[in-house]
């Protein structure tokens, strides 16, 4: 069809490039081992951190909801689409996280979008880590702000912006807590040190932080106790948490804004009661315990020193985010599918997600890993490595 000329021009030099990229079908639910054409596949590609996307505890929850509320919330959350559920879920987060309030969104991307895009006036500033969220940057462009990004982690960078912008009527600081791609943990402290010293608020993004850093995953503000110094804290319900949603731990003034402004908010239906009540069920279990999280970071340790020690370049990684650093897209690429066929799924990263030279297989390790499938892993990927001469 005549109309689709220019995406399928772009699309055969996707193509051409090695970057055209099907879907994977997978016939099983998110777990350690999936099932993919037929075939069991040890993931370590999932978000699933706790493993609680299965918990008895939250299907358990989940069902009841269904069973009381129905399957649907059938408005947005200033009409009819505030139940209970929603309410108290904020309630309990709003206490775990310990600041004054927690607004919830449809998820952590939303979350973002409708946070930057409602407090980001034509006279502020938002200061931006170079490697922030795909969901920060869109934020950001939803608003007039003036836009700075310093260099990753660069404090004197971050200190020499903050030094020109006096004049703005307000400063934001954004950074992602933990960063997706290289597994590396925000300078947290330091950041809240500048901002006090120059005026700013701080905004991070703890989406790969909830349920993995801080005293029973409370996010990378408990981390290094920080709490009532960072102004904004995101988090979502997607990764660790095992669901699917996002919110805002903040001040009740914000919250009360937010309410009023945030587009996400008003205009797109609310989560459903299942949803609602499966991400209270996971609050409530990372409360109780840190069985899972201390399970998480044994797995994370052990797994990141065995790949050192085989002599692979797990680059910045201080999380469960391993990456193996490898460069060339079309090797990195090859490299994921040749794991693939020795029944490993590590998914490869490369440009335009990183710079060109910064190909990547990420793997994620979670709780729910065994000693023997760790040990699987590391056999697979240390034959597959020798045959690449990556080590
Ligand atoms: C995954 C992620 C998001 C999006 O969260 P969802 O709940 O999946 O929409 C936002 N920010 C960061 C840093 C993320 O890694």
């Amino acid at each position: 069809m005549a109309h689709w000329n220019r995406l399928t021009q772009e699309l055969d030099q996707w193509r051409r490039e090695g970057r055209y990229r099907p879907l994977t079908v997978w016939n099983s639910g998110s777990g350690t081992w999936m099932e993919l054409n037929g075939r069991q596949v040890l993931q370590m590609s999932s978000n699933n951190y706790l493993g609680l996307t299965d918990h008895p505890a939250l299907k358990a929850a989940a069902l009841e909801a269904i069973e009381t509320y129905g399957v649907g919330s059938g408005s947005v959350r200033t009409i009819t689409g505030t139940l209970d559920l929603h309410d108290q879920l904020e309630q309990e987060l709003a206490q775990f996280k310990q600041t004054e309030a927690v607004l919830t969104f449809q998820s952590g991307f939303t979350t973002n979008q409708g946070v930057l895009g409602s407090i980001l006036s034509e006279n502020d500033v938002v200061i931006s880590d170079a490697l922030n969220h795909a969901s920060i940057i869109d934020g950001i462009r939803l608003t007039k702000a003036q836009r700075k990004i310093y260099a990753h982690k660069d404090m004197d960078q971050l200190e020499d912006v903050l030094k020109q912008c006096s004049s703005f009527e307000q400063r934001i600081i954004v950074t992602d807590g933990v960063f997706s791609m290289d597994g590396d943990i925000a300078p947290l402290p330091q950041i809240v040190e500048l901002a006090e010293q120059y005026d700013a608020l701080v905004y991070v993004d703890d989406a790969h932080a909830s349920g993995v850093l801080g005293k029973h995953g409370k996010g990378s503000t408990d981390h290094f106790s920080l709490h009532g110094r960072v102004h904004i804290q995101v988090g979502t319900l997607s990764k660790a948490i095992g669901v699917v949603g996002g919110y805002v731990a903040t001040s009740q003034v914000l919250k009360d804004y937010l309410i009023h402004k945030a587009r996400p908010f008003l205009f797109s239906t609310s989560a459903p009661p299942s949803i609602a009540a499966a991400c209270l069920a996971a609050i409530r279990v990372l409360k109780q315990s840190s069985v899972l999280q201390d399970r998480l970071w044994q797995n994370t340790t052990a797994f990141r020193q065995s790949l050192i020690h085989l002599g692979f370049n797990t680059g910045a990684s201080e999380t469960p985010i391993i990456p193996i650093m490898i460069g060339e897209p079309a090797i990195t690429m090859r490299f994921s599918d040749r794991l693939l066929d020795e029944g490993l799924f590590a998914q490869g990263i490369v440009y335009p997600t990183v710079a060109q030279d910064q190909g990547r297989v990420r793997l994620i390790v979670t709780a729910k890993h065994t000693d023997a499938d760790l040990a699987f892993a590391l056999d697979v990927i240390a034959r597959v490595g020798r045959e690449f001469g990556l080590i």
